[in-house]
C-alpha cells in the first residue's frame, strides 16, 4: 500500500507562532485519494534537523511531502539542503526563470530583483513544479524509490500545487484504493451520546466502510469512507440507514456547513435575512457572506454593541435597555424587530451575550447569551448559556443562532 509522510519545516512551527495547517490539509488530500499519511513531522531551521527526519521518513514511506523553508532568506536553508541530499548542483531553471519573471512583470507589478531571480535556482536533481501563486518553486525528487516533493510554507501556493500537479500525478503513477466519502451533518447531540445511538450501526457495518465522527461547534459531522468497493451501492445502503437512525439530528446530507444550508433554503424560498449583532461583533455576518453567491439572500447586518447604537441603529428602547440590560429576551427581539424594519428582510436574526473573560454577573455570568429569530408575524428568543473561552463562545453563538433560523424557517413551511 502506497504510504506518505509530511515534513513541515520552520522555527515558527515549533514555538506555536505559525499554527501547521499544511500538514492537516494535505492528509485531507491524500486520505481522499486512497493514501494515508503514516506519520507528521514539524522540524525547525536546522540543517541536521531536516536531514534526519528525510532519512527517517523516506525509509517508511513511499511519498515524502516537505513544506516550508525555500524563501530568498538566509534562515531558508531548505534549498541547499536538498540540492545535498539529492546530490545536485544549484542551477538556474529556465521554466522557473519565467515563471517568476512573468510574475513580477504582470502580477505583482514590480521591479525584479537578484534575489528574486536566485528563486528560480534549484537542485539540478529536482523537476521543477511551476508555482503560479508566488516565487518559490516546488521540486520533485526521486531516491531509493521515494518520492519527494518540496513545496512553499504559504499555504496558497502550496494548496494550488498540490491541486493542480501533484495529486493527478500521484492518482496516475500508483494503482490506488477506490476511496468513496458520504458525509451527513447533525446538530444538537453530542458525540458520546451519538456514539450510543450508533452502536448497533457501527456493529453491523462491513468490513471495507468506517464511520468517522467529526465534531465542532455543536455539530457532529458523521462521515462514512469506503475503501476498494468496485460499486457505491453499499456504502449508499449504509448511508440510508445512518440517515434514518440520526434522523432527528440530520441538519444536511451534505458535507456542508450552516451557513451554507441556510443559504440554499433562503435561495430556494426566494427570502433575505440581515443579522443584528451585538456580542458576535460580525462574527454572523462573515460566516453567512463567506458563502459564495450569498448577496441573493443576505441583506446586511448592523453590529450594535452600545446602548446608544442599538438604540439609534435598532430602535431598541432605553426603556427596555435600562431595566432589562442588553443581554436579555425583550432586547434581542427587540433589536431582531429593529432589524427587520431598517432592513425590510424576510427574516432578522439577534444576538446580545457575555463572551468573557470579564463583564459576568451573579445573574448573568459569562456565557450568557440571548439569540433572537424573527419575521414579520413572529419573534422567538432562547437563553444559551456557554462556558468555553471567548473566541468559543462567540463560534457557539453564531452557530446555534444560524441553527436557530434554520428551525424557524422550517416552521414556516
Ligand atoms: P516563501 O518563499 O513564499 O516565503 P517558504 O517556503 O520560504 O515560501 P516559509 O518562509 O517557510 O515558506 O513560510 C512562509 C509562510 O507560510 C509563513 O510565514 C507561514 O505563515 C506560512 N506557513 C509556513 N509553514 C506553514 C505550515 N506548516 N502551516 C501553515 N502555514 C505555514
Amino acid at each position: 500500500m502506497i504510504k506518505a509522510s509530511i515534513i513541515t519545516i520552520g522555527d515558527e512551527l515549533l514555538i506555536g507562532q505559525v499554527i501547521d495547517t499544511n500538514s492537516a490539509w494535505i492528509a485531507q488530500q491524500l486520505n481522499s485519494i486512497g493514501i494515508p499519511v503514516l506519520r507528521r513531522v514539524a522540524v525547525g531551521d536546522t540543517w541536521d534537523e531536516i536531514w534526519t527526519a528525510l532519512d527517517e521518513e523516506s525509509k517508511k514511506v513511499n511519498v515524502v511531502f516537505i513544506t516550508g523553508g525555500l524563501g530568498p532568506t538566509a534562515d531558508d536553508i531548505t534549498k541547499p539542503l536538498l540540492c545535498k541530499y539529492f546530490d545536485g548542483k544549484m542551477v538556474l531553471n529556465e521554466d522557473a526563470l519565467k515563471n517568476v519573471t512573468y510574475l513580477f512583470e504582470h502580477i505583482f507589478k514590480r521591479p525584479i530583483t537578484e534575489r528574486n531571480i536566485k528563486q528560480a535556482e534549484v537542485p539540478d536533481s529536482c523537476k521543477v513544479i511551476i508555482n503560479k501563486r508566488g516565487t518559490a518553486s516546488g521540486m520533485q525528487f526521486e531516491k531509493n524509490g521515494t518520492l519527494f516533493f518540496s513545496l512553499p510554507g504559504v499555504p496558497f501556493e502550496m494548496m494550488g500545487m498540490v491541486e493542480e500537479d501533484i495529486l493527478p500525478l500521484l492518482v496516475s503513477s500508483f494503482n490506488l484504493p477506490k476511496i468513496t466519502h458520504k458525509t451527513l451533518v447533525t446538530y444538537g447531540i453530542g458525540e458520546s451520546m451519538l456514539a450510543d445511538l450508533l452502536q448497533e450501526f457501527e456493529e453491523n457495518l462491513p468490513i471495507n466502510i468506517k464511520l468517522a465522527y467529526l465534531p465542532n461547534h455543536g455539530i457532529v459531522r458523521l462521515r462514512l469512507t469506503s475503501t476498494n468497493l468496485e460499486s457505491d451501492n453499499i456504502i449508499n445502503e449504509q448511508f440510508e440507514i445512518l440517515k434514518n437512525v440520526v434522523s432527528e439530528y440530520l441538519v444536511t446530507t451534505e458535507d456542508e456547513g450552516m451557513e451554507q444550508v441556510i443559504g440554499k433554503m433562503l435561495l430556494s424560498r426566494n427570502q433575505t435575512v440581515g443579522t443584528a449583532e451585538s456580542c458576535t461583533g460580525g462574527y454572523i455576518a462573515h460566516l453567512i457572506s463567506s458563502v459564495p453567491g450569498a448577496s441573493a439572500y443576505y441583506e446586511g447586518s448592523m453590529v450594535t454593541y452600545s446602548y446608544a447604537a442599538k438604540e439609534k441603529s435598532l430602535q431598541v428602547k432605553k426603556s427596555t435597555l435600562e431595566s432589562q440590560g442588553a443581554v436579555s429576551e425583550d432586547v434581542v427581539i427587540e433589536m431582531a424587530n429593529g432589524l427587520l424594519k431598517q432592513l425590510n428582510t424576510t427574516y432578522a436574526i439577534a444576538v446580545s451575550g457575555i463572551m468573557g473573560p470579564s463583564g459576568g454577573m451573579p445573574e448573568k455570568p459569562v456565557g450568557t447569551v440571548w439569540i433572537a429569530v424573527a419575521n414579520e408575524k413572529k419573534s422567538i428568543a432562547k437563553k444559551f448559556h456557554f462556558r468555553f473561552n471567548r473566541q468559543k463562545n462567540i463560534q457557539l453563538t453564531a452557530m446555534n443562532a444560524l441553527n436557530m433560523l434554520r428551525c424557524f424557517i422550517n416552521e414556516q413551511d
